[in-house]
């Protein structure tokens, strides 16, 4: 979509640290992150957040098997880690093309912890 920040992420437009791709998913570093390790999953096909993404199911499982492909390959998910989606005003959404905060590399507080 046009004139969507991770859309010309996608397209490399916009640089950005990649750490995982297939012909589904993107994945890089978060710009600020706010855990030792924090990247960001997004679908190459625009939808503005989850719900709108669930019309599409398929893409909720493509990128659910993109994460957990790739915290397999890394310490994430043997030392855990957390998936975070915001939506809209109250949660704090600044970027409208649908994404999952991957958060780990240490002890994360909240939610019980
Ligand atoms: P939200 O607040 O919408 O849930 O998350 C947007 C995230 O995108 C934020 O954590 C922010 O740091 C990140 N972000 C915003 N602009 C850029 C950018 O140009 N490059 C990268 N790598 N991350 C960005
Ligand atoms: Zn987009």
């Amino acid at each position: 979509m046009e004139d969507c920040l991770f859309c010309k992420i996608i397209k490399s437009e916009i640089p950005s640290k990649k750490v995982f791709e297939n012909d589904n998913v993107y994945a890089f570093h978060d710009i600020n992150p706010l855990a030792k390790e924090h990247y960001l999953f997004i679908h190459k096909s625009h939808t503005k957040n989850v719900n709108e993404m669930s019309a599409n199911a398929e893409q909720l499982s493509d990128i659910f098997k993109a994460i957990s492909e790739f915290t397999s390959s890394n310490s994430l998910l043997e030392n855990g880690y957390r998936v975070v989606t915001n939506v809209n005003k109250h949660g704090g959404q600044t970027v409208f093309h649908t994404h999952f905060h991957v958060l780990g590399g240490e002890q994360l507080k909240g939610f019980g912890a």
